[in-house]
C-alpha cells in the first residue's frame, strides 16, 4: 500500500524565521486599513453607543414587557405558566383576585430577576395570553446594584414595544 509522506509544516528556514508570516499578515491589515481610509462607507464598526444599531430584527429578543389591555391594565391572569417554564427560576409572580370581570386573577407582583435570565423566551412561548413579550428592543442594560437588575410589575408594564429601531423582518 503506498503511504504517501506529508513534509512536517514548519521546518523550513523560513518558517522557523517567523518574519515573512509576519509581513504577510501586516501586509493584510494594511491593505485593509488603507481600503478602509479611502471608503469610510466600508467601514463595518460603528461608534457605540453615540450611534446606535439599526439593524435588530423583530425577531430579537430583548427585555420584557408585560402587555395592557385599551384600559391599561394588565393581561397577565397570573397562571404561573412563564414561571413553570422558566429554566432560570427568574420569574416571582405572587397573584391576587381580580374583579373587573377580565379574569379571575392578576398579578399582584411580578417580577423578572434579568442577571439570571438568559433569554430564552420560553415564558413567551408559554403564556396562554399574549401577555409577556420580548419586543422592547432593549438589548444594554446598566446598573449599579443587583436590585436595578430586578425588574417588578410596574416597570414590565411601563417598558412599550420598540418601534425606534426594529426593521422589518421578512421572518419576523
Ligand atoms: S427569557 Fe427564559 S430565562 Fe428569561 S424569564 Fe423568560 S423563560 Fe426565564
Ligand atoms: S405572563 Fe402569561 S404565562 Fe405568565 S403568569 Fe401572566 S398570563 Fe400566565
Amino acid at each position: 500500500m503506498g503511504i504517501k509522506i506529508v513534509p512536517r509544516h514548519g521546518q523550513s528556514l523560513k518558517d522557523k524565521l517567523y518574519l515573512p508570516a509576519i509581513f504577510g499578515g501586516m501586509k493584510t491589515t494594511f491593505s485593509h486599513f488603507s481600503k478602509n481610509l479611502r471608503n469610510m462607507d466600508n467601514v463595518k464598526t460603528m461608534q457605540y453607543p453615540e450611534v446606535q444599531p439599526d439593524d435588530i430584527t423583530s425577531r430579537y429578543r430583548g427585555v420584557h414587557r408585560l402587555t395592557k389591555w385599551e384600559d391599561e391594565s394588565e393581561k397577565c391572569v397570573a397562571c404561573y405558566m412563564c414561571a413553570t417554564a422558566c429554566p432560570a427560576d427568574c420569574i416571582f409572580i405572587e397573584a391576587q383576585e381580580r374583579f373587573d370581570g377580565k379574569a379571575e386573577k392578576r398579578p399582584k407582583e411580578f417580577k423578572i430577576d434579568l442577571l439570571e435570565c438568559v433569554y430564552c423566551s420560553y415564558c413567551v412561548q408559554a403564556c396562554p395570553c399574549d401577555a409577556i413579550r420580548m419586543d422592547t428592543g432593549i438589548f444594554s442594560l446598566t446598573g449599579s446594584s443587583r436590585e436595578e437588575f430586578v425588574l417588578d410589575k410596574k416597570q414590565l408594564m411601563a417598558n412599550e414595544q420598540s418601534k425606534g429601531f426594529l426593521k422589518d423582518d421578512k421572518h419576523g
